[in-house]
């Protein structure tokens, strides 16, 4: 009889994630972290059970049909089973709602995001509308519109999925996704006094739901970003035709491939102005925000599970004669891939918080200039780190983590996309930059300080490679700086996750203590003066 090897279980989600659990009762008032247990233990079995039944069919993907048998276009999508129980589960346990609830004030973006960590994985990518809707309600209640505020909001924060919208946020075009200046989409005035718009949206995730903020051009604006004006968009008339919408074709994607991502056409699409008919971006600047928070919170997601899966194996597989998890070498490659997660975590959940007190009115200016800086960094960090540890899962499992039905390759082809939607790790260390350029180093060098002053003993990496960093971008400017600036926005990253680790070890957490070891082990420090010269002539 051959061997044959176990597989690796997952156990309840949220029961079996030490990390989440002392970071909650660190971060949240006891009797908050009671009344939401519940709902975070159930979410965890959800989780696993979800692995189980993925692992037991077929999977499947949306489909696209463009005519009926007549020849009428019908332009239909089919959704994947995971994604027709999106609006019921996210109704329930208040995915998009939870972060909007004014009863935890503060603490209101911890609950949410705790929720959205455990579901996203299992859920196949239905975060990503979920993520784009949190976006557009936080946008809307800012931009004032008090018409489009009665109309949607509600709507993206039921807790009743026969209420439920979802809405999408269409900006990348043909000529641009990081560059949105190059926006084509042209808005025109009909004689009615309404706006219509026309114009190809080249990835639109969600199409298939109800609304979606979008820039366009008003006709006979100046060229450039400033006089792009965003666009509210009802997907449907009220007949439920496609309001003057095309889907050209569903993209074929190297993964997230149970979302729907379409190429659309927009010809004759009512709109409505959502504020001026200028400065567009700005008005959608609290929409990029709030996903690049969910794309931290998922990228996190993302390398627990590998982490999980990763740790259950190699107490199952043996190598020569003894399980792989008494490996010295095996052993140490996980505990220091466990260390990079445990930094980044405290990163993202510290984010998460101080977003909850900016949106709670209880934020000094110090910390709202750190949101700014903090939110392209820790998405930009996270999103790397998710594809490396998804690639080091893969290769723990062996020949098996190659193997499409392990469901691990499909780790890895997801999380492909953190570093690149809702913002590019570039484009975000440019943006780290800017906000550098504006407000100083300060507020940041301010809230480690403050961090610190409550720690017993702090690493002396964290002085030294906050001071390298201060020289860098004394010592750097123009071409070099921009050349260098994703060294710089890692290092940022990392110092500050080292410091919440010291932090979360003076708290007692045992585990902050181990990966703190092991992360100043990698290293903070990951500036390197670019030469500029040296560059172009590699790329003559
Ligand atoms: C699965 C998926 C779903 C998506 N869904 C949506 C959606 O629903 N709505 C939507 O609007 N968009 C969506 N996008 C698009 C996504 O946001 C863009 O692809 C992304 O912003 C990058 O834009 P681009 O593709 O035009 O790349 P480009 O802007 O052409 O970038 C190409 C490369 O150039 C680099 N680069 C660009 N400018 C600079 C610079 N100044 N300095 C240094 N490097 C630079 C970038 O980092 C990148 O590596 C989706 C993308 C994917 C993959």
């Amino acid at each position: 009889m051959n061997f044959i090897q176990a597989g690796p279980e997952l156990a309840n989600q949220y029961t079996d994630d030490r990390c989440l659990r002392a970071y909650l009762v660190r971060a949240l008032p006891a009797a908050m972290r009671a009344a939401i247990e519940p709902d975070l233990e159930s979410l965890g079995a959800h989780a696993a059970q979800a692995w189980r039944g993925a692992r037991s069919r077929p999977r499947s993907e949306p489909a696209l049909t463009q005519w009926d048998a007549w020849g009428e276009r019908i332009d239909r999508i089919e959704i994947t089973p995971t994604w027709r129980e999106g609006a019921a589960l996210t109704a329930r346990y208040g995915f998009v709602a939870a972060g909007h609830d004014t009863r935890f004030a503060e603490f209101a973006r911890i609950d949410q995001f705790a929720r959205v960590y455990l579901y996203h994985v299992a859920s196949e990518f239905y975060t990503c509308p979920l993520a784009m809707s949190d976006g557009a309600a936080t946008a809307l209640k800012a931009s004032g519109n008090r018409a489009l505020i009665d109309r949607a909001v509600p709507h993206l924060l039921a807790r009743d999925p026969s209420l439920l919208w979802l809405s999408g946020q269409w900006m990348t075009e043909t000529a641009g996704g990081s560059d949105v200046g190059s926006t084509e989409t042209i808005a025109r005035r009909g004689s009615d006094g309404r706006w219509r718009l026309s114009g190809r949206k080249w990835f639109t995730s969600a199409v298939v739901g109800e609304m979606a903020l979008t820039l366009a051009r008003p006709e006979g604006a100046s060229h450039g970003t400033d006089a792009l004006a965003l666009f509210y968009v009802e997907t449907r008339a009220r007949d439920g035709r496609w309001n003057g919408i095309r889907i050209d074709r569903l993209k074929d994607k190297l993964g997230t491939r149970e979302l729907p991502t379409a190429e659309i056409h927009l010809d004759g699409t009512l709109a409505e102005p959502v504020g001026e008919l200028s400065h567009g971006v700005r008005l959608i600047a609290p929409v990029l925000n709030v996903t690049r928070t969910w794309n931290t919170i998922c990228a996190l997601a993302t390398m627990r599970r590998c982490l999980a899966l990763a740790t259950d194996y190699a107490r199952r597989r043996h190598a020569f004669g003894r399980p792989l998890i008494e490996q010295p070498l095996h052993a140490a490659t996980l505990a220091s891939l466990h260390a990079e997660f445990a930094a980044a975590f405290e990163f993202g959940f510290f984010v998460v918080a101080l977003l909850g007190r900016v949106e709670a009115g209880i934020a000094s200016e110090d910390e709202r200039a750190l949101l700014r800086l903090l939110t392209p960094l820790a998405k930009l960090w996270t999103g790397k780190l998710a594809v490396e540890i998804a690639s080091e899962a893969c290769e723990a499992f062996g020949g098996a983590g190659y193997i499409e039905n392990t469901g691990i390759p499909q780790l890895l082809r997801d999380a492909q996309v953190y570093p690149i939607w809702e913002g590019t790790t570039n484009v975000l260390a440019l943006d780290a930059l800017r906000v550098l350029a504006k407000g100083g180093i300060d507020p940041y060098r301010r809230a480690i300080e403050d961090v610190l002053r409550e720690t017993r003993a702090h690493p002396q990496a964290i002085d030294a490679a906050l001071a390298a960093a201060a020289r860098w971008l004394h010592d750097h400017d123009g071409a070099a700086r921009e050349a260098g600036a994703r060294g710089l926005a890692l290092t940022l990253a990392r110092i500050f996750a080292a410091t919440l680790l010291a932090r979360a070890r003076d708290d007692g957490d045992e585990d902050a203590d181990a990966a703190l070891v092991l992360f100043l082990d990698h290293g903070l420090d990951r500036l390197a003066g670019k030469n500029v010269a040296h560059t172009s002539a590699l790329l003559r």
